[in-house]
């Protein structure tokens, strides 16, 4: 346990240290806590495919299935052990993230070429859940960046777009600047999240309907990720969205040159 109290005495100096070691007794306390919890989701998160992963593979080995049920089986089988692997890619990623040994390779970008490439990269994605992605960047927009950890960012939410949103939806990816800073919008169309689940939404494995995402196939990471990514290039996050309506993500970045 965690919890001081220090006499207060009149003495300001001493009042105001007993203030701040109390502070941070509470600081640790919480940062524990934190730990204490993100082990415990870890395991969970960890132990549900590998359950799917021995149940099916138990029951393949044991009955004379059809060639059908086999196949289905061994399907679920293999999505569960791709779940697992990016669960265990995002987590290492969280890892170096949290000890600061994250090594981010800032380079001058040219926006409006990084993100025609990933218009182009995306629409296949959008266009196989009849949802249209528009993107839109002004000429002659510039950023000190890690092009990979970029493309990550944007991946992570144009992601969460698709599955977040009917088919038939909309997301626009727009690119402007207001004096030095550069604003990148993603914003979607789809389901929303609701307003009590807003502040928590870039915490790990935090997911608003914890069922039905895992049919979704996301590790509940995604945001958490994006979040270390933009703070690590010095950049901002915020989000805003209405249940029913939709949902928007707006990263700042300084630009460059
Ligand atoms: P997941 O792997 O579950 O998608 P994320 O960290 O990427 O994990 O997202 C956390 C949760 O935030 C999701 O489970 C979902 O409930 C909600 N969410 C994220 N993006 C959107 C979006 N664009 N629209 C609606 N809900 C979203």
């Amino acid at each position: 346990d965690f919890s001081v109290s220090l006499p207060q005495n009149g003495n300001d100096e001493l009042g105001d240290l007993a203030h701040s070691i109390s502070r941070l007794a509470n600081d640790l306390k919480y940062l524990k806590q934190e730990r204490i919890d993100f082990l415990a989701s870890i395991s969970h998160e960890l132990r549900t495919p590998l359950t799917y992963i021995k149940g099916y593979a138990d029951i393949v080995h044991s009955r004379n299935l059809s060639i059908e049920d086999r196949d289905k089986y061994l399907n679920i089988i293999r999505e569960e052990a791709n779940r697992l692997s990016d669960l265990i890619k995002d987590l290492f990623d969280l890892a170096k993230m949290d000890k600061n040994s994250f090594i981010i390779q800032k380079r001058y970008l040219d926006l409006t070429d990084f993100m025609l490439k990933i218009k182009q990269k995306f629409t296949p994605a959008f266009k196989e859940k009849e949802m249209e992605l528009k993107v839109s960047c002004p000429e002659d927009l510039f950023i000190m960046a890690d092009p990979s950890r970029l493309e990550q960012i944007i991946f992570n939410l144009l992601d969460n777009a698709i599955k977040y949103s009917p088919s038939g939806a909309k997301t626009l990816l727009t690119v402007s600047r207001k004096k030095k800073d550069i604003y990148i919008k993603i914003k979607d169309n789809g389901k929303g999240i609701p307003e009590e689940d807003l502040p928590y939404i870039l915490n790990r494995f935090y997911r608003v309907d914890k069922s039905r995402t895992r049919s979704l196939g996301g590790t509940g990471l995604g945001l958490s990720i994006v979040k270390e990514l933009v703070l690590a290039h010095g950049g901002k996050i915020s989000v805003k969205s209405k249940e029913g309506k939709g949902t928007e993500f707006e990263l700042i970045f300084k630009g460059a040159g």
